[in-house]
């Protein structure tokens, strides 16, 4: 278990990288060090400290490159298998950024 305030400092990073470009969980997880599911419970908890600060996470969502399906809001952090669309596998992946 990591002290809280390593946390802190790693969510800190992850806002200060997205703050400055568009970056996919796997930019995120090579630039600070950490496993991609990490990165997602970090972007879960960024998103709602950064509601207070009257920022906002804006997501490109995963999109179907075959059909152009863009999925949900409930699959936004992790990358989904396949379109349940036209069942291909060729997902476009989202990216992140702090506005
Ligand atoms: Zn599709």
């Amino acid at each position: 278990m990591e002290p809280f305030d390593d946390r802190q400092t790693i969510r800190q990073e992850i806002i200060s990288l997205l703050s400055s470009e568009e970056l996919t969980i796997r930019d995120l997880s090579q630039a600070v060090s950490l496993p991609e599911k990490e990165i997602v419970g970090h972007l879960d908890h960024i998103e709602r400290s950064l509601q207070r600060q009257k920022k906002k996470l804006m997501i490109t969502p995963y999109k179907c490159l075959t059909c152009g399906f863009t999925f949900d809001k409930r699959t936004r952090f992790t990358k989904p298998g396949r379109c349940p669309d036209c069942k291909n596998s060729h997902i476009q992946v989202a990216q992140f950024y702090v506005k």
